[in-house]
């Protein structure tokens, strides 16, 4: 497998990666095509197979994993699997794309170790726990059970924020976004529209 650059973007639930990374979709010269990820949970009302996910019973994705045809995966939450399809970054880099993901920590540091050389792994960092807790509360996609379940994960994930090539603190999201754009552009050679 070989093409463009692999952007990650990971952090715990509710951080805003999602927020970031359709704002650096928007942008052209970035030449970013966002990976659809493969998934076993329920699709939620608004998405799209195909465009948000690619939603599959939890057999299907075993079969696929059986198969080897996963560059990533992680059952993320209890039988909640997610998984990056070597199709579809194969896909990406065909149209000539650099690829951005918006996934968990593990299988980001994950595809930063498969392919070093042309990753940059972005870690988005929450204020606090508490404002996860109260960010997902306020999107209110979740029952609370699971907001607790994605909580309690939360810590385990912020400690491998070092681990990662740069870290985001989104406190305030204009200046998140701001820079974000601007280490990607930097990573991928293009100049950003507005810089100096
Ligand atoms: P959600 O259910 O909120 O869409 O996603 C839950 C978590 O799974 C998020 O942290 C999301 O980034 C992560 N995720 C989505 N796709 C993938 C994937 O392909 N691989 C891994 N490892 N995590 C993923």
């Amino acid at each position: 497998m070989e093409g463009g650059k692999l952007i990650v973007f990971s952090a715990p639930s509710g951080s805003g990666k999602t927020t970031i990374v359709r704002h650096l979709l928007e942008q052209p010269e970035l030449n970013l095509a966002f990976s659809v990820s493969a998934t076993s949970r329920p699709r939620r009302i608004r998405e799209k197979h195909g465009e948000h996910y690619y939603f599959m019973s939890i057999n299907e994705f075993k079969q696929h994993i059986k198969k080897e045809d996963f560059l990533e995966w992680e059952e993320v939450y209890r039988d909640n699997f997610y998984g990056t399809l070597k199709t579809e970054v194969e896909r990406l880099w065909a149209e000539g794309k650099n690829v951005i993901f918006d996934i968990d920590v593990a299988g980001g540091l994950r595809i930063k170790k498969k392919f070093p050389e042309v990753t940059l792994a972005v870690f988005v960092k929450p204020p606090s726990v508490d404002e996860l807790k109260i960010r997902l509360k306020k999107r209110s996609t979740e029952s609370d059970e699971k907001i607790n379940m994605r909580i309690a994960k939360a810590s385990v994930e912020l400690a491998t924020a070092p681990q990662f090539d740069k870290i985001i603190k989104n406190y305030d999201l204009d200046t998140a976004l701001n820079e974000a754009h601007q280490l990607v552009a930097d990573f991928v050679g293009a100049k950003k529209p507005d810089s100096k």
